[in-house]
């Protein structure tokens, strides 16, 4: 009898304790910058045309869930699937570039194109939320740097040199090398992105690739949106070693939810999926692509359905493991919402992002190492590359 009342009371201590770090999650969550690097939404926008402006039945964020989250700042992904030709490739882009401008001059109240970390601040103390437009695949360019110099005046901020295959300047992680890293022609593209202020993200690269990029390039760089090798053994982590020379290098990782990125179990079924992707080509264009495209995301959604083993709790033992490696200045959150077949538990949405806050909280991070973890890190990266 003796024990069962010692047991209740100290599970209600706990429950009072777990309250209380959840208010204090909550405020912080609140105040913070919240950058997130990357989310798949734009696709969502351009394909299913859903309107982010009202909380939706699905998926993983629209304004007001991200309100709730904390995440003020999102970097909205414009991705054209890995077998879209490079001239299909550009036209994709566009698309997404004007649904994602429909969004602008639909909502002007409630979210702003930030091309600058000065525009970045005054949108999110403007109460809106900040949208940072990239590109993930240099596939996106069709091998001409007048391209990406226009997608740089249309505002788009960064891209990430490839996407799941090999292209004809880099290797990926997730495909046969073909280059041994970099061609010559993409360490042109990395300096030109230099030299123009837009971010060179080194997620999804082969390994080689990643250390010729940080040769090449005079500016720090971010991966945007990946893990921990050392959690999940998957060609899209990063190794220890790969985190130290990003830290050399000033950069900054974003910790991707993708429960494959945070379980070895979750991660081999990813490497299935991965491997299934890359052997498509339907050798299409135009409408009849687009509508293969559309239904290529109808079956990706309807995969996506089963929960992973992956929980929140393992998302704060990847940032824990980058902070160790790498420092508390080198880590952010790029969580790959609406693009990665299962989550975390506890992390189903951008809304729940405070759980991860309490999580950190709860290990010894303070007020200030949050503030870093969620924006002030990335925030620097933007200031040096971009400008202020
Ligand atoms: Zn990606």
């Amino acid at each position: 009898m003796l024990r069962t009342r010692m047991t209740a009371s100290l599970l209600f201590m706990a429950a009072v304790c777990h309250g209380q770090i959840m208010e204090q999650a909550r405020r912080i969550q609140a105040g913070v910058l919240g950058i997130d690097s990357h989310n798949d939404t734009a696709q969502r926008l351009l394909i299913e045309n859903v309107d982010i402006g009202n909380r939706l039945p699905d998926g993983q964020v629209d304004l007001p869930r991200l309100r709730a989250g904390g995440i003020h700042v999102l970097f909205f992904a414009f991705c054209a699937p890995d077998y879209y030709p490079g001239p299909e490739a550009v036209r994709r882009t566009l698309d997404m570039r004007d649904a994602m401008q429909k969004v602008f001059d639909k909502y002007p109240d409630q979210i702003e194109l930030a091309t600058s970390a000065r525009d970045i601040e005054r949108i999110v103390g403007d109460k809106k939320i900040a949208a940072v437009l990239t590109v993930e695949g240099g596939n996106q360019i069709d091998n001409d740097l007048a391209v990406l110099r226009m997608y740089r005046k249309l505002g788009i901020l960064s891209m990430t040199l490839t996407h799941f295959r090999s292209i004809d300047w880099a290797d990926s992680s997730t495909d046969e090398p073909k280059h041994n890293g970099l061609t010559e022609f993409g360490k042109q593209v990395v300096r030109e992105m230099n030299a123009i202020g837009m971010i060179v993200d080194v997620s999804h690269v082969s390994d080689k690739t990643f250390y010729d990029t940080l040769e090449a390039s005079s500016k720090p760089v971010i991966a945007s949106h990946s893990s921990c090798r050392s959690m999940s053994d998957v060609p899209r982590n990063m190794t220890d070693d790969m985190l130290r020379a990003l830290a050399k290098n000033g950069g900054v990782v974003g910790v991707n939810f993708a429960s494959g990125f945070l379980n070895q179990e979750d991660g081999n079924d990813l490497k299935t999926r991965i491997a299934r992707r890359n052997t498509i080509d339907p050798k299409l264009s135009g409408a009849e692509l687009d509508q293969f495209a559309a239904n290529e995301m109808d079956r990706k959604l309807a995969d996506h359905a089963q929960a992973g083993l992956a929980t929140f709790e393992d998302v704060a033992t990847c940032i824990d493991h980058i902070v160790k490696v790498a420092g508390i200045d080198h880590v952010g959150i790029g969580s790959d919402f609406d693009g990665v077949p299962s989550l975390p538990r506890g992390l189903e949405d951008v809304s729940k992002m405070p759980l991860l806050t309490g999580a950190l909280l709860r290990r010894g991070y303070t007020e200030q190492d949050i503030q870093k973890i969620m924006g002030g890190n990335t925030l620097r990266v933007i200031r040096e590359v971009v400008g202020y």
